[in-house]
């Protein structure tokens, strides 16, 4: 399954010249990491861990990374998910594997000219997505931004008055579905990675919760799951698959993938129907007829922090 060279190996490698088969394996991990540390420092240096290792089930521990599972296998996971999701929350529940179309890389461009900063991109995220009702949490951020400035670092995420204010403009922020990740270059267990479509994704039941990735994106794109995600019944969305809005667990890692499960069958994200100005344009890069083409030929658009080399496939634009 990995993709790293070989030769990156050192004598210091935890493989020590194993086969490269389960040498990023989760479970060898925690088992090397804590017979080096001792189980008390261990769990310390791995806080979010603690929580982990006291909700996740036995099956869920021995399941074989996303990549790695056979057609059957991930039948199996699905199945137990989908029971999970109705024990837990009384939901029933379905998950689809809904994979990358040939021909198809997705990219997002942003019309800030038209947004007001209403937020009801990262309220239609909150609700498509099965993000916990309590914390209110959503893959998108809407910055409200002075006039003049693209620092995205002095945005105010937490604007609490009418929009849009007369000397300001707004910057929805979400995963800019970069070209190189630097998120999937730090994990320590290859449990985030880039699809052919371009989508970033996570395997949640593979995700350690280090948060290495966290500290790595510098969009601020990715959300940990704290606490055990808390949702009524009724306002779960049952339409869900494994690398996208299924309920996640806790102390695991998450992010947005263009609403996957939708985008993959041709549909939009959620975020752009939910948007009222038509700030939000979405499409296939590949397709030279498509909206987002038309865009990027004819708008000057600017991607952000292009200086660190990320390459996002999502985009910003004026057009007055
Ligand atoms: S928190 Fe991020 S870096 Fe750590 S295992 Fe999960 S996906 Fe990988
Ligand atoms: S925006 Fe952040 S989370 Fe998304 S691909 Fe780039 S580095 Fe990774």
């Amino acid at each position: 399954m990995s993709d790293k060279p070989k030769e990156s190996c050192s004598s210091n490698c935890a493989c020590h010249g194993a086969p490269s088969e389960g040498l990023f394996n989760r479970r060898n991990l925690l088992k090397g990491a804590g017979a080096t540390l001792g189980v008390a420092a261990f769990a310390k240096a791995m806080a979010p861990l603690t929580e982990w290792k006291e909700s996740v089930s036995v099956d869920e521990f021995l399941q074989t990374h996303y990549r790695e599972l056979s057609k059957a296998q991930l039948d199996e996971v699905i199945a137990r998910l989908e029971q999970e999701t109705k024990d837990q929350y009384g939901a029933d529940v379905t998950i689809e594997d809904v994979r990358p179309q040939k021909g198809v890389k997705f990219g997002y461009a942003l019309n800030l000219s038209v947004c007001v900063g209403c937020r009801r991109c990262a309220k239609a995220c909150h609700e498509e997505n099965n993000h916990d009702r309590a914390s209110g949490n959503s893959y998108i951020t809407v910055l409200e931004m002075s006039k003049g400035s693209m620092d995205m670092e002095h945005g105010n995420a937490h604007y609490n008055h009418p929009v849009p204010q007369p000397d300001k403009f707004y910057m929805p922020v979400q995963c800019q579905q970069c070209e190189n990740p630097p998120c999937v270059d730090v994990c320590p267990v290859e449990a985030t990675w880039k699809e052919e479509d371009g989508i970033v994704v996570v395997d949640y039941n593979w995700c350690i919760g280090c948060r290495y990735c966290e500290a790595a994106c510098p969009y601020h794109a990715r959300r940990f799951n704290w606490t055990k995600p808390e949702i009524p019944k009724e306002e779960i969305n049952p339409k869900q698959s494994y690398l996208s809005n299924r309920i996640r667990p806790q102390g695991v890692m998450e992010k947005c993938t263009f609403c996957l499960h939708r985008t993959r069958k041709g549909q939009l994200p959620a975020c752009l129907e939910a948007c009222p100005t038509g700030a939000r344009v979405f499409g296939n890069l590949l397709d030279p007829t498509s909206e987002i083409r038309t865009i990027l030929a004819n708008k000057r658009v600017f991607v952000l922090k292009e200086e660190l080399g990320t390459r996002p496939n999502f985009f910003y634009f004026f057009d007055k």
